[in-house]
């Protein structure tokens, strides 16, 4: 491990996602998660919104509390099944509460409601957003070093990644993945296409490889054959996923951080633990 913690540039920007809890010992649960994540001073953490807005509430009380605990919160958001000015009502609402930060979505459509409101892709939604509160909200999307699972090629791909930097998006974060070469190839494309944004990997920890393979099959996010030979070995050895997956996401992270990343977004899953590892492998702790 090097002397110096990888990618300590004063800029690099770290921040940590949730997902919205759906009980209440899952709420007490992520309050102390957060709690021991805020001691690693990231600059925001992130709340998923539900397909089709199942989460509106959720989410946005999860945001809620993320900021009266003292932490930036960056609300994800998407159109799913809402009428612009439900989605505008949702936008000054997070104004009020002081909220800057958010991460604009098309989301993953629920079955059966597709095509059931005009405004649908991502760079819809950013348009909307800046015509209704200007400037306010630092804007971060979504973007697919392994390409998007429903996009018609790589050109493709870029080219609505570009639509919603031009829509106003300021920075992007990538959809997971274990290959650096895809990112640092996908950056210099994007750069080569005129998008100039930070584009920010995110780093999935690994604790479970049954989920991870199911999830990745969905999201179109590749684990090398390496990687799921060895974690197939493990059988139901869990320790030994989780001491291989941090080692793994570590070297990746070193790597990214090496190789100019502008800093990382972990999906936590709400869990504490993996991300920790991971975070002081990298010598983070002293940033
Ligand atoms: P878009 O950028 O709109 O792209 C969707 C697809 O359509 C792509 O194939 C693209 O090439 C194509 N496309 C884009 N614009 C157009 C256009 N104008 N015309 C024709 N085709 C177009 N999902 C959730 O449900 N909730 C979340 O909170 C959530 N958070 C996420 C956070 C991150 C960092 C990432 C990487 C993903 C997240 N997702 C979430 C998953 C995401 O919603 C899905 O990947 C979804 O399928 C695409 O969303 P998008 O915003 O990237 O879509």
């Amino acid at each position: 491990m090097s002397t110096t913690p990888a990618g300590q540039g004063a800029q690099a920007r770290f921040s940590f996602e949730f997902f919205p809890p759906k009980t209440e010992v899952g709420e007490q649960k992520l309050a102390e998660v957060h709690k021991q994540l805020a001691a690693l001073n990231p600059d925001f953490f992130s709340v998923t919104y539900g397909a089709g807005g199942s989460t509106r509430d959720g989410t946005r009380q999860a945001v809620m509390n993320i900021h009266q605990a003292g932490s930036n919160a960056a609300p994800h958001l998407s159109f799913g099944g809402s009428s612009e000015q439900e989605i505008v009502t949702l936008l000054n609402g997070y104004k009020e509460l002081g909220i800057s930060r958010l991460v604009a979505l098309r989301g993953d459509i629920p079955s059966g409601t597709g095509g059931a409101n005009s405004f649908f892709y991502a760079n819809e939604l950013i348009e909307l957003i800046r015509r209704s509160t200007g400037e306010h909200f630092h804007i971060d999307v979504a973007c697919y070093p392994e390409i998007h699972p429903k996009s018609d090629s790589f050109d493709s791909d870029l080219h609505y990644f570009k639509k919603k930097v031009q829509a106003g998006a300021d920075s992007a974060i990538t959809q997971y993945f274990y290959n650096a070469d895809a990112y640092f190839y996908y950056v210099e494309r994007a750069r080569a296409a005129g998008i100039d944004v930070p584009i920010v990997p995110g780093i999935m920890p690994i604790t479970n490889y049954t989920n991870l393979a199911r999830f990745s099959t969905n999201c179109g996010a590749e684990i090398p054959r390496w990687m799921r030979q060895r974690l197939q070995s493990f059988g139901d050895d869990s320790e030994s996923i989780k001491e291989f997956g941090a080692e793994v996401v570590t070297q990746l992270c070193e790597k990214l951080l090496e190789g100019g990343a502008p800093g990382l977004h972990f999906y936590t899953m709400n869990q504490y633990a993996p991300v920790s590892a991971i975070w002081n492998n990298l010598g983070l702790s002293s940033r």
